[in-house]
């Protein structure tokens, strides 16, 4: 099991992020602030797939307003995502937002930045600070000519010692690069030096499948070496594949146990069924399932027959189409092809039935 670097404990919402808190994962939806059936229905969404904390844009009054009618609807914590209006950041405080993720060293004079503090600190929420690698400030450009490591190490101490000065310390950090490497680099770094609650991801780390995989080496790293206490993986997809996403990192590092996590062979020449589509079908059609469950879908006697007895439930290939059944690693029926599908479906079901009753 890898240890977590201890953190400070801060609360959004409901929802703790850091000290001890289960590693959460989060979202951002897509659609018009201002458009507040479509927003609710997409959180709706967000949720029912086990996103834990969900994040909107706020970026003009309008959407400010709206704010108290979609959080009168969901019940997941809300984050206003501000950039530079203060104005903005004080409306969705007061719109009862359970965060906001706003940089304070980019809101201008120290009054402003001592009144959006201020509001925080009374509302009791949180602030993310959220430096991303593209969009430094420009003394640290012309500091360092480009976006570093250390340049984004610097831009999140400067805002966080803005909070830490006026003695607000509700504060997570973010340093997002779609540099793979330049992320893992400064979350390690920051890590180092703050126990501050680190929010983990690669920015604008493309389509569904590259970006799946950028933000798995990225996340992943850093998570194998215990930083990290909230994520975010960023697609240009369905925000629902980010949460899908964001669960298969933690699975694949054992943080998260909830859902079916499918074990299934790569396929070789030995296969004895059609182990794509089969494996393929039984993740879709059991991705809503809660419980934690161990299912192993292999093709032959080779690998199968191991990896099915260590599952909860487990096919191994016999040849000819045809398989074993294992149930908590015990052989039990040889079964056809065409009912690996619906019997392995119903022994989950019948799993589930047995742990509720
Ligand atoms: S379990 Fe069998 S079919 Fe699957 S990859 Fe291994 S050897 Fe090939």
């Amino acid at each position: 099991m890898i240890s977590r670097r201890k953190t400070r404990l801060v609360q959004v919402g409901n929802v703790g992020v850091g000290g001890d808190a289960p590693i959460s994962v989060q979202s951002m939806v897509n659609t018009l602030t201002t458009d507040i059936n479509q927003t609710v229905s997409q959180i709706h969404r967000l949720e029912e797939a086990g996103c834990s904390i969900v994040r909107v844009t706020v970026p003009d009054k309008a959407s400010a307003k709206a704010l108290p009618a979609i959080l009168k609807r969901i019940s997941i914590p809300l984050v206003a995502d501000i950039h530079f209006d203060y104005h903005l950041a004080l409306m969705a405080v007061d719109a009862g937002v359970q965060k906001i993720r706003i940089n304070p060293g980019n809101i201008g004079t120290g009054e402003r930045i001592r009144e959006v503090l201020r509001a925080c600190e009374s509302a009791k929420i949180p602030i993310r600070i959220g430096v991303n690698s593209g969009s430094l400030e420009r003394e640290i450009m012309e500091k360092y000519g480009e976006p570093t490591v250390q340049g984004m190490v610097e831009s999140g101490e400067k805002h966080l010692k803005i909070c830490y000065d006026y003695g607000f310390e509700d504060v997570i950090v973010a340093l997002k690069s779609s540099n793979v490497s330049m992320m893992i680099e400064a979350n390690r770094l920051f890590a180092e030096k703050y126990d501050v609650p680190l929010h983990l991801g690669v920015t604008e780390a493309g389509p569904k499948g590259s970006g799946s995989i950028k933000s798995a080496v990225g996340i992943g790293t850093l998570l194998a070496e215990g930083i990290g206490d909230t994520l975010r993986v960023s697609l240009s997809s369905d925000p629902l594949e980010e949460v899908k996403a964001g669960y298969q990192i933690l699975k694949a590092l054992g943080f998260q146990r909830q859902g079916v996590n499918l074990i299934s062979c790569p396929t070789c020449g030995r296969m004895s069924f059609d182990l794509v589509r089969i494996a393929s079908e039984i993740e879709a059609r059991t991705s809503h399932i809660k419980e934690a469950i161990n299912v192993a879908i292999m093709g032959c006697v080779v690998n199968g027959p191991g990896e099915a007895r260590e599952a909860d439930i487990g096919i191994a290939g016999l040849g000819k189409g045809k398989a074993r059944l294992y149930i908590h690693g015990i052989a039990r029926d040889i079964i056809t092809e065409k009912d690996i599908i619906p019997r392995v479906l119903d022994e989950i079901d019948q799993l589930i039935n047995d742990e509720i009753r």
